[in-house]
C-alpha cells in the first residue's frame, strides 16, 4: 500500500503492509530498507504467518507452514531475495538428502522422490516396470512445462505466455488441463495415478483441481535444485525480516486487524486497524495498539540504524524477540485454515508406522 498521496503522508507512513506472513514481511523489509517509513500489521499475536514454529511438551515442535524449500542454492531465488536485505549470509540453507526428499509409502511399495529429472524418471520406473513407457512420455511432459516456466516473467502477461508457449511446444496443451486428465489420458494404473501426484501437499490443491503447469512447476523447483531447509527452521526467515525491518526504522505491530482500506481515485490511502486485546506494552520499533486509524496524523520516525547491506545494520533484536512465538505464550487462532498437527509418545515402530527413517 505505497501512499505517495498527502493522506499517507499525514499518516506518518510511506507504506503500510498488512499481514507479516513471509510475503508481507519481505515486501516490508525491502520498503523500509529501501528508506520507507513502513508499518507492518499483523492480526495474530506472533509475527510470521505460516512461517512460525511453536513448541509442545518440551519435546516437539511444529513447522506449520515450513517443511522444505526449492531454489535456496546458491544463486536461488529464495538466497537472491534474501541479498536484497543484506540476509544472505544470515539464514542457511541445508539440503535434504537428494537421494529422496520425500518418499511416497505404500504398504508394499516405497517410491523415494529425489533430485534431478533423469533420477525422477529411473525411480518411478524402478517402482513401476510394467508402465515403463507411459511414464517416460508422462515425465517428458511434466519436464517440458516445468522447464518452460520462467520465474523472470509473469505468465499472466501476453509477452510471458508467447515465451512459455514457445519453450513448451508441444506439451503447452497440457498446461492448463487438471492433473488427472493428463494421467488418465495416458492410462496409468490407479497405484501410479496415486503415487506421481502425492506430493500435492507442497501446492495444497487436490489432483483433479490442479492444472498441469502447476504440478510441473512444483517438481521443475525442487527436481532441479534440490529440497531445503533454513537452518533453525521457518522462524529463522520471519525473525531475520523482522530484524531488518526493525533496523530501518520499520514498525511492527501485532493483533491489529486491518478492518478497511480506504482509497482515493484507485490507490489506497489509509485505513483502519484494530484489536481485541488491551495495549499492554509498548516497545522500540514495535507497538501493540488495539486501534489505529492510519488517516490520523502520526509522527514520522527517524530511523534507529540504516540497514547496511555489507551487514552492519544493528537490528533491535529485542524488538524482534517479542514478536515470535515462545513458550507458554499460546498462539491464538486465526480462521485461515485448520491443521491437525500431532505428536507422539511412543516410537514409531511401537505405532507401526512404515518407510524409511
Ligand atoms: C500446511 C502447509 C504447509 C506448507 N508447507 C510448505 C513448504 O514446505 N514449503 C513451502 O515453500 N511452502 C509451504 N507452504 C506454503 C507457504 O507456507 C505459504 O505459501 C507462505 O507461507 C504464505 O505466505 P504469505 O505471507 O502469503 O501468507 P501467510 O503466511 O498466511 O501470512 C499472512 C499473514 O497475514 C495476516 N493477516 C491476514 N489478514 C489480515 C488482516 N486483515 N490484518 C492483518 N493481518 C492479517 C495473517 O494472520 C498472517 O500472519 C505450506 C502451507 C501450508 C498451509
Amino acid at each position: 500500500m505505497p501512499s505517495s498521496t498527502r493522506a499517507g503522508q499525514d499518516a506518518g507512513f510511506d507504506a503500510i503492509v498488512v499481514g507479516a506472513g513471509i510475503g508481507g514481511m519481505v515486501s516490508a523489509a525491502y520498503l523500509a530498507a529501501a528508506g520507507k517509513r513502513t508499518l507492518l500489521l499483523e492480526a495474530y499475536n506472533v509475527i510470521g504467518g505460516y512461517t512460525h514454529a511453536f513448541r509442545r511438551a518440551g519435546k516437539w515442535e511444529f513447522d506449520v507452514g515450513v517443511h522444505y524449500l526449492g531454489d535456496c542454492g546458491p544463486g536461488g531465488a529464495i538466497p537472491t531475495i534474501l541479498r536484497g536485505v543484506g540476509l544472505d549470509r544470515k539464514v542457511e540453507f541445508l539440503p535434504l538428502d537428494p537421494a529422496g526428499f520425500d518418499t511416497i509409502v505404500f504398504p508394499d511399495l516405497t517410491v523415494r522422490i529425489p533430485v534431478g529429472w533423469d533420477n525422477y524418471l529411473d525411480n518411478l520406473c524402478a517402482a513401476f516396470p510394467a508402465e515403463r513407457q507411459r511414464i517416460r512420455k508422462v515425465v517428458g511432459i511434466l519436464r517440458r512445462i516445468g522447464g518452460s516456466i520462467d520465474h523472470s516473467r509473469t505468465p499472466a502477461s501476453l509477452g510471458g505466455q508467447a515465451a512459455f508457449v514457445r519453450r513448451a511446444g508441444f506439451a503447452t496443451r497440457w498446461a492448463m488441463l487438471p492433473l488427472t486428465t493428463l494421467l488418465d489420458t495416458y492410462r496409468l494404473s490407479p497405484r501410479l495415478k496415486a503415487a506421481m501426484p502425492a506430493q500435492y501437499g507442497t501446492y495444497a490443491s487436490p489432483p483433479h483441481r490442479t492444472p498441469v503447469a502447476v504440478h510441473a512447476f512444483m517438481l521443475q523447483n525442487f527436481l532441479s535444485d534440490g529440497a531445503w531447509f533454513p537452518r533453525g527452521g521457518g522462524q529463522v526467515l520471519s525473525a531475520r525480516l523482522g530484524e531488518v525491518i526493525v533496523a530501518n526504522g520499520g514498525q511492527i505491530r501485532t493483533r491489529s486487524t486491518v478492518r478497511r482500506i480506504r482509497t482515493e481515485h484507485g490507490a489506497a490511502t489509509g485505513g483502519r486497524a484494530g484489536g481485541r486485546h488491551p495495549v499492554r506494552r509498548t516497545h522500540r520499533g514495535v507497538q501493540r495498539r488495539p486501534e489505529a486509524d492510519l488517516s490520523r496524523p502520526g509522527r514520522p520516525r527517524a530511523p534507529q540504524a540504516p540497514h547496511d547491506p555489507a551487514g552492519g545494520a544493528v537490528p533491535d533484536v529485542a524488538a524482534v524477540l517479542q514478536l515470535l512465538p515462545r513458550r507458554g505464550r499460546r498462539p491464538r487462532p486465526v480462521d485461515t485454515e485448520h491443521q491437525l498437527l500431532l505428536g507422539a509418545h511412543r516410537r514409531r515402530r511401537h505405532l507401526a508406522v512404515q518407510g524409511p527413517r
